[in-house]
């Protein structure tokens, strides 16, 4: 009896934990993202043209509401990172630092744009709202 009311407590004490780390921590795992974006990251990395990596895939709806509720996400639920169609990225200048510079952002942008247009696959940029420039996401169409 007193076995099962500690493990319990335990047990409990171990979720809240996970669901208290779940929404500071970025999941960055790309093969839970939607196929298309896979297909999409993997071509780039393989064309080697620039330097990028993923900062962010999957994203808890704890998470997206926390991001909303500190206003680093103007999304409060049902995001496109939520469903796996979305991806944020960081990018490497010049130097080879990494770099949230607007202006670092522009050539890989760019080579995601030409091989998403070579796959055929429709991507919609964060860059391109012209205040999220980190942000790729699949268009509607791809994903009905
Ligand atoms: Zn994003």
């Amino acid at each position: 009896m007193k076995h099962t009311l500690i493990n319990k407590v335990v047990l409990f004490l171990m979720m809240s934990t996970l669901s208290f780390a779940n929404i500071y921590q970025t999941d960055r795992d790309v093969s839970k993202l939607h196929p298309k974006l896979q297909r999409v990251i993997e071509a780039v990395q393989t064309r080697g043209k620039v330097q990028f990596f993923v900062t962010e895939a999957m994203r808890t709806s704890e998470r997206q509401l926390y991001l909303y509720e500190q206003g680093l996400s103007r999304i409060k639920e049902n995001g496109m990172h939520q469903q796996g169609f979305a991806f944020d990225i960081a990018v490497y200048n010049a130097k080879g630092k990494v770099s949230w510079e607007w202006r670092d952002f522009t050539p890989v942008i760019n080579e995601f744009k030409h091989v998403s247009e070579l796959l055929g696959i429709k991507l919609v940029y964060g860059y391109d709202w012209g205040w999220d420039a980190p942000h790729i996401e699949l268009d509607k169409r791809e994903v009905k």
